[in-house]
């Protein structure tokens, strides 16, 4: 409870930050509020004193600065996509959103980088580097709406991290503002960089509890020329690993994409995307789907691919299969593993999980969750889906009664553990995995990450109740 001293304080705080951002800075239609307040999901909702769009680097500095000495939590938020509910803010504290920080600063084809403000939208980037005939090579559903920031604050993965790493792995340099409003102008392009501890990497991954990233210098590839694109039907979960092992031998780099679908994941996507079409006639216990690419042209991919499929089908690992011809048809394959997202949607509450095993232990794992949670919840059905590539699954169990739902979560946590996999692949901790983490770092781990958080944030108003 704040006395009336500190209230007053803060008031006059919230009246500073409105000065410093200006009238288009702060918003206040109660239509536009929601979405700073709900997550895209619905699942988390929170609250805010005040929503703030700051325009550069040094009102992000300012405002942060004027919170850091009324002590008002500060929840950074880039396009509200995150999965866990890392955004949400809470009543006593404010929402501070990139979305006017989204200017590409450079593009440096030479160099193959780019450097862009953090509110940039992913497909914004992806589309600068195109008109500089580069590649920026991060994809996932959320593209459209997703922006740079918080692409690097949860560390994404997404469609090509098999060939490209994840979002840790495309970034050279970032620029952030501290708990106190001090700014690491840390924008470096080099490649290499042996200086001690390479501080990017707190913040990468950070989930906006050790500060605000406002740029970042990222990554650029040779553009793809040619793109193969296959959607296979499978019988049995062994042989999806197996298929994966052939094809990632016999092309090597050129191997972009390998996703696994369950058949209910196909369902739900026909039941509830619209205009998603079953590429296969006859139905398949699992389907891959599996992309290639290359950045030259005439370099026989659509014959490499073929080849792979051939002996894939002959040796029975695939029973059928088709490769687009058009980028249309590519289009509308991708559409089948985008679609069944919606369909998750409309499923009710589930144990939902983003587990990663290493690669050889995908197929172990899905069999034996599947066995847990059939055995323990009678009635109930799992979807499996993910890039598998990497050794990360989308597990769900869905139909198992609420009040046992913390119950299964742990025991297929404790599958993954056993497996020596990590609890969260790819959409970090949140608030939703927080009771995870304490379950399954170690003491000494949780220690230092506690310690790290003390040094950089001793107020502990960044982006609080979120990851510790
Ligand atoms: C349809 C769909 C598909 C998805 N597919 C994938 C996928 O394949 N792979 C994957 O990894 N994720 C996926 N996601 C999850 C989500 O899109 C990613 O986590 C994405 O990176 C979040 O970006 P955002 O801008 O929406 O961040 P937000 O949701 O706004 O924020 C996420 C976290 O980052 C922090 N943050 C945001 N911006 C900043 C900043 N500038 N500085 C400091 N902290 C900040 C927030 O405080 C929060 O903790 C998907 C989500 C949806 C809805």
């Amino acid at each position: 409870m704040m006395t009336s001293a500190e209230a007053a304080t803060s008031e006059d705080a919230l009246d500073r930050i409105k000065s410093v951002v200006g009238p288009k800075g702060i918003v206040s239609d109660p239509e536009q509020l929601g979405r700073y307040i709900e997550d895209w999901h619905g699942l988390y909702a929170g609250a805010a004193r005040l929503v703030v769009l700051p325009a550069s680097t040094a009102e992000v500095a300012e405002v942060v600065r004027i919170c850091s000495a009324a002590r008002i939590p500060v929840f950074p938020q880039g396009g509200h996509t995150g999965l866990c509910g890392g955004a949400t803010p809470s009543a006593n504290g404010i929402v501070l959103g990139l979305a006017r920080m989204n200017r590409i600063l450079s593009v440096d084809p030479a160099n193959f980088t780019i450097t862009a403000q953090a509110g940039c939208i992913l497909a914004e980037v992806q589309r600068a580097a195109q008109a500089a005939d580069r590649f920026f090579p991060l994809s996932l559903g959320a593209e459209g709406t997703c922006q740079i920031g918080g692409n690097l604050s949860t560390n994404a993965g997404g469609t090509a991290v098999l060939r490209y790493g994840s979002t840790r792995d495309l970034t050279l340099g970032l620029e952030v503002v501290l708990p106190d409003g001090s700014v690491i102008e840390g924008l470096r392009s080099v490649r290499k960089d042996n200086t001690g501890y390479d501080l990017k990497h707190l913040f990468i991954g950070g989930e906006g509890t050790l500060g605000i990233i406002t740029a970042a210098t990222l990554k650029l590839f040779p553009r793809p020329r040619e793109t193969e694109t296959a959607f296979l039907g499978l019988s049995r979960l062994d042989d999806v690993m197996t298929l994966f092992a052939r094809s990632r031998a016999a092309s090597g780099d050129q191997l972009t994409g390998f996703e696994l679908i369950s058949r209910y994941g196909v369902q739900m996507a026909l039941d509830y995307a619209p205009g998603v079409r079953d590429p296969l006639d006859a139905h398949h216990p699992w389907y891959v789907l599996l992309e290639m690419t290359s950045s030259q042209t005439g370099t026989g991919l659509r014959t490499a691919m073929e080849q792979i499929l051939e002996e894939a089908m002959a040796s029975g690992e695939v029973q059928d299969g088709v490769i687009a011809s058009s980028d249309a048809q590519r289009r509308e394959l991708w559409r089948v593993r985008e679609g069944l997202i919606m369909g998750i949607r409309h499923q009710g509450a589930a144990s939902k999980h983003d587990v990663s095993v290493p690669v050889d232990q995908v197929a172990r794992f899905i069999t034996e969750a599947d066995a847990a949670v059939v055995r323990s919840y009678p009635g109930s059905r799992t979807l499996s889906f993910g890039h598998v590539g990497d050794g990360n699954i989308h597990y769900n169990a869905f139909g198992v009664p609420e009040a046992d739902i913390p119950a299964c979560h742990d025991m297929v946590n404790d599958i993954v553990l056993g497996l020596g996999g990590s609890i969260s692949a790819e959409h970090g901790i949140g608030i939703s995995k927080r009771h995870d983490l304490t379950r399954y770092k170690s003491p000494l781990e949780l220690d230092v990450m506690r310690r790290i958080k003390a040094a950089l944030d001793p107020a502990q108003i960044m982006n609080p109740g979120k990851v510790l």
